[in-house]
């Protein structure tokens, strides 16, 4: 398996932000990642997909949507949509009918920035995610870089630090949103996380200040999302493009806060008696499970079964715990980054049945 690094859920012109396709995919090659998926508000962009080039580096951008019903107030329900074949935007009005449309159009399905605060200082409401009896999408937007920014704004003079210092303000994923994840596995379901940057470049301006807040490269050294596909990419874009959401489907992935230091190298893997698993994948408990974490820097690692803390590594390369009961297995990795400590890796889990 070959580990890629891709950045999701970002708004051109299209929509509220405030860049272009080409802007994103030199971004995207100046921070070294593989791909990106711009995801604009209520509409599909058509004829924008493929292999972006500068010099000898290229990056594959690929286009899905962010959809919500415009009417409702709040404007909550955020989805993010990718590989459907058409745009699901007509749907916007049922979280539930919306998410089995995308189903029947090939497509997966994410809940968006699942916690999202209000930030009454800037105006910004609470869009939250609310319809949590819907069935059958495939994961939810764990960790959120714009739901996240919210969360530390009391005031205006609070956001003004931030545009100017944005590397204070990655801690980790919502603390419900991951609670929410937890309840979700052990209640039986298979719910892929995923990371989201929300990139959207805004313009500020307050008085004289007036800059571009938190540009899409800032975004991309971020909150990233590090897939595992069978072989490289080849730069083909429609098998490049199935192995990378095939991957996405199946939760074989990782959420990796770039900034401190790349995860690029995180792995999550168990062994049982007869088969091996990684992150998204089963295997049965009959006969023990070896799960080992390895992480590229010394980190805290955290093993957590079924949303609850069974055991910690300081300062560790590698983590291992033999599983001998059927429960959810997920890592968490955290560092200390800027004073303070912060959420570095959340892998997908490993079901052991
Ligand atoms: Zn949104
Ligand atoms: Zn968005």
């Amino acid at each position: 398996m070959h580990e890629i690094v891709v950045n999701l859920h970002m708004h051109t012109r299209y929509s509220d932000g405030s860049g272009t396709h080409k802007e994103i995919a030199r971004a995207a090659i100046k921070t070294g990642l593989d791909a990106v998926i711009v995801t604009d508000h209520n509409v599909l962009v058509q004829g924008v997909e493929g292999y972006y080039r500068v010099g000898p580096n290229r990056v594959l951008l690929l286009v899905g949507q962010e959809v919500h019903d415009q009417d409702r107030v709040p404007q909550k329900n955020h989805l993010l949509v990718f590989n459907a074949n058409r745009d699901l935007a007509p749907l916007a009005d049922n979280p539930q009918a919306l998410i089995n449309g995308v189903a029947e159009a090939g497509g997966l399905s994410f809940i968006a920035h699942p916690r999202d605060p209000e930030a009454p200082a800037f105006k910004e409401s609470d869009i939250s995610w609310e319809a949590w009896k819907v069935q059958g999408y495939t994961g939810i937007e764990l960790w959120n870089g714009l739901s996240e920014l919210k969360t530390v704004i009391p005031t205006k003079l609070h956001g003004a630090f931030y545009a100017y210092f944005p590397q204070f303000i990655g801690h980790s994923p919502i603390f419900e949103t991951l609670q929410r994840w937890d309840e979700l596995l052990i209640s039986g379901q298979r719910v892929v996380a995923i990371g989201g940057s929300d990139a959207h470049a805004m313009h500020m301006s307050m008085g004289p200040l007036h800059r571009v807040i938190f540009p899409y490269q800032f975004h991309f050294r971020t909150v990233n999302t590090h897939a595992f596909i069978p072989q490289p990419l080849t730069g083909d874009v429609p098998s490049d493009k199935k192995m990378i959401y095939d991957a996405l489907a199946a939760g074989r992935c990782f959420v990796g806060y770039d900034l401190p230091a790349s995860t690029r190298g995180f792995r999550f893997t168990g062994r049982g008696r007869e088969q091996t698993a990684i992150m998204g994948e089963e295997l049965p408990a009959k006969g023990g499970v070896t799960l080992q974490a390895h992480t590229p820097d010394p980190a805290e690692i955290r093993m957590i079964k079924d949303g609850k803390l069974i055991g910690k590594w300081k300062e560790a390369y590698a983590a291992t715990h033999i599983a001998t009961e059927a429960g959810v297995y997920r890592v968490e990795a955290w560092r200390n980054y800027l004073g303070r400590k912060r959420g570095w890796v959340f892998s997908n889990p490993i079901y052991v049945r």
